[in-house]
């Protein structure tokens, strides 16, 4: 990967990282709102929740009250008339008053129809009173207990008890008719009494009842309610807080807010009585009950600005280390720590930018020959000063847009722009000389000597290029160390083919010949005279599969290279007795087979044995058989040649001499070596054919004269065309073999192209 690549991967990969914790922060930051938000609105609920419970302890306190003054009432009703004096009056209202005061009433009024009336208080003695000396809160609740309603009034101040309390009022009635009103006071201690005695929320928070207008009519007995309420000049009330109040208390709903006090933040509830303009209020902490869920959200705010700082410390961390580390782990990454060169890795890249650009090379891996012994001759110290030298004669000797990797041990590869394989070379060798010059760790007596590699880089097609392009440069590589003369050596596609082929040759030639991909292909041979069959010559065709079939001429050579013709030529014979067999068991005049036999076989000591073993084996007379020798090996050892062809004669085989005229023999050959045919090769048809050539014609006539002579038949290989055909037959040789009758088909065509339809015409 390039250095631009994981420059800007990086920087993608920060950018990502970014937006994730950036997601990952706003969910959570949503999240926390949300938790936020209920959280409020549970500490909104319980704060309501504890209001109404104030709220019906009030109502349950007032109606009871009221319940009182009305049995109260009830009883008056039955004691007193139109008539009843005011002392009579007083005396009535004390026996009630132990009653009254158990149950908290604080004073005790009747009023009749005429705004006068006596009331009684904690001091014992009834006292005259007019409606007109009440408070004006008191005197509205008269006068609409004068109108027949029973209530309770709004908390106000007694001037004549010196507190604030409630007043409550009901009508007393006398024959149907209201005769005057029963009042009683409670003070406000008892609502004070209630607050405490449920208490708010959380130990810190208070609980209240504030009239409209803002007067605290009682509150929760704790040290921060005193004067916490007072809306003119609370210590505890900030003047927003005070306003939020104020608001809240002249409205007629359920209200919430939230303010600080001090380092506290209180949650408040300000919740209307019902039954007066007066409102409970409670304010509190979110602490207490609340303190688990609190503290939940303590921690994520804590987590998530942790992790917020963490990411950006660890992206600073990144962008620091990658600004001043980056070329550090770039020199690490792609350079040879030894001699501080390019390594592979950083040449293949260098070599994609130009595959980009399409730019040419070529490639030249260099080699030190036998540097494993210059190692342990000279150390390895000694030794890596040689490769330090050869990279700064490299560095020296490469010209602008070239470039070089040490890739492995001893082997330096080359980018080079020139193209001229001659100027490469000399370059090459300039590199080679200048090393061996300059280098001062291994004696000078000792001869240093390199071997290259080179291909070019648009021999190169492939997806994987660079790939495709090392293993050309490693086969020139093999090729220069196995050629000591050449050291420096180009990759020859062709020769890779070829290469390719004998390797595969090589390593399935047993596998073939074991699974039968190795067939017998025949081609007639025909008498020129009578223009019948009179033999089949049977050639070899490797069929690997449907698609590939390799021919004799790539893969003879090497098995005559590597002795696997002896077994090839066994199995051909072998064939071809087969195939005579299963002519003679269908019940077709066979005609001879002609197998070509390599010379190793005729070296062979065993040869003539096993020939025979295999035509006994199928029952064959040695006649059918024809073993078609070379020319050259009757010039080798024509003695032993000769005995051999004495020992097949005697068993029947016949020999013919095949591809006569290619080699060296001459017509002295025919009299030593006793064969039975001559197979005149196609070249010497092909030089006779042409009409200039009278000497070769005559040549040709006096071989066929002389090989008739000595009584042996003559055979005309690559008779093509009906010229051919007339031509030899004027030169009264005996048989043909060519195109012109077929081409080499497989054994099984050839039987019913050739044998079947002589035995029709015999049957005829
Ligand atoms: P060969 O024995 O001289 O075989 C004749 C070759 O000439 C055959 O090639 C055949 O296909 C070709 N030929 C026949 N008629 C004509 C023609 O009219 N025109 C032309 N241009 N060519 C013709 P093939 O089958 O490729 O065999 C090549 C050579 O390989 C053979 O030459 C023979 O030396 C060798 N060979 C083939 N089969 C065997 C085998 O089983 N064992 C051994 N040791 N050698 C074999
Ligand atoms: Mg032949
Ligand atoms: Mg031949």
């Amino acid at each position: 990967m390039g250095e631009q690549k994981i420059r800007s991967k990086l920087k993608k990969l920060v950018i990502v990282f970014l937006i994730v914790c950036s997601i990952i922060v706003g969910v959570s930051r949503c999240l926390l709102g949300s938790v936020t938000e209920l959280y409020a609105e549970s500490v909104q609920g319980r704060l309501e929740e504890r209001a109404l419970q104030y709220k019906k302890s009030f109502l349950f306190k007032m109606n009871s009250d009221l319940q009182t003054l009305r049995a109260m009432a009830c009883i008056l009703e039955d004691t007193t008339t139109e008539n009843t004096t005011p002392e009579e009056t007083g005396r009535l209202l004390s026996n009630l008053w132990d009653a009254g005061s158990t149950v908290g009433f604080v004073r005790l009024c009747y009023f009749s129809q005429d705004g006068t009336g006596m009331q009684l208080t904690a001091q014992g003695q009834p006292v005259a009173i007019e409606i007109s000396d009440e408070t004006a809160e008191m005197q509205s609740a008269i006068q609409q207990a004068l109108q027949g309603n029973s209530l309770c009034s709004r908390a106000f101040y007694d001037p004549m008890l010196g507190y604030n309390t409630v007043g409550y009022a009901t009508p007393v009635y006398t024959f149907g008719k209201i005769s005057g009103v029963l009042a009683c006071s409670v003070s406000t201690e008892a609502y004070a009494d209630i607050l405490s005695s449920i208490g708010a929320v959380s130990d810190i928070g208070a609980a209240a009842v504030l009239s409209s207008d803002g007067a605290v009519v009682a509150s929760t007995r704790t040290h921060q309610t005193q004067g916490f309420y007072d809306l003119h000049g609370s210590a505890y009330l900030s003047v927003g807080a005070c306003e939020e109040f104020s608001q809240a208390l002249a409205g007629e709903e359920t209200k919430f807010f939230e303010f600080e006090s001090g380092d506290l933040l209180l949650y408040a509830c300000v919740m209307p009585m019902g039954i007066c303009s007066d409102k409970i209020v409670i304010v509190d902490t979110d602490k207490g009950i609340s303190d688990a869920v609190s503290g939940v959200v303590d921690y994520a705010h804590l987590i998530g600005v942790m992790f917020g700082v963490t990411s950006i410390v660890f992206v600073m961390a990144v962008l620091y280390i990658n600004r001043r580390h980056g070329r550090q782990l770039l020199q690490v990454a792609y350079h040879d720590r030894l001699t501080g060169a390019y390594n592979r890795d950083k040449f293949f890249q260098l070599l994609d930018q130009n595959w980009k650009e399409n730019m040419v090379y070529v490639v030249a891996s260099v080699n030190i020959r036998k540097f494993k012994y210059i190692n342990e001759l000279f150390s390895p110290v000694r030794s890596n000063q040689l490769l330090k030298d050869i990279c700064t004669v490299l560095k020296r000797h490469i010209e602008p847009g070239e470039f070089f990797c040490r890739d492995t041990a001893d082997t330096f590869v080359i980018a080079l722009k020139t193209l001229d394989r001659d100027t490469v070379r000399e370059r090459l060798e300039g590199i080679f000389a200048e090393i061996k010059a300059s280098c001062t760790s291994i004696p000078a007596n000792y001869p240093i000597s390199f071997y290259c590699g080179c291909a070019y880089t648009s021999d190169c097609s492939s997806k994987s290029r660079n790939e495709e392009l090392m293993s050309h440069v490693m086969m020139a590589l093999s090729n220069a160390k196995q050629t000591q003369q050449a050291n420096i050596s180009f990759y020859d596609a062709e020769i890779h083919k070829k290469e390719k082929l004998q390797a595969f040759i090589e390593n399935r030639m047993e596998y073939a010949l074991e699974s039968g991909e190795f067939q017998m292909f025949l081609q007639p041979k025909m008498d020129l005279n009578r223009g019948t069959l009179s033999g089949a010559e049977a050639l070899v065709r490797w069929v690997v599969d449907e698609n590939q079939t390799i021919f004799p001429d790539q893969f003879i050579p090497i098995f005559e290279r590597n002795g696997f013709c002896v077994q090839l030529d066994y199995y051909m014979v072998e064939q071809a007795c087969k195939q005579i067999r299963a002519w003679i068991d269908a019940g077709l005049s066979p005609v001879p087979i002609s197998v070509n036999q390599t010379k190793l076989l005729l070296y062979e000591e065993d040869y003539v044995q096993r020939i025979c073993a295999i035509a006994q084996r199928y029952e064959i007379p040695g006649h059918y058989i024809v073993l078609e020798i070379l020319e050259g090996l009757a010039l080798e050892n024509p003695e032993q040649v000769s005995e051999r062809i004495g020992q097949l004669h005697a068993h029947g085989f016949r020999i013919s001499m095949d591809d006569f005229g290619t080699g060296y023999s001459s017509l002295n050959t025919l009299s030593q070596i006793p064969i039975d045919e001559l197979k005149l090769d196609r070249s010497f048809l092909l030089q006779a054919h042409r009409s200039k050539e009278y000497n070769r014609r005559k040549i040709l006539e006096v071989v066929i004269e002389v090989a008739k002579w000595l009584h042996i038949s003559t055979v005309a290989e690559g008779i093509e065309t009906a010229e051919h055909v007339q031509l030899m037959r004027e030169m009264h040789c005996d048989y043909g073999q060519g195109y012109y009758y077929s081409k080499p088909i497989p054994a099984e065509r050839f039987t019913k192209t050739f044998l079947l339809p002589n035995a029709q015409s015999a049957d005829l």
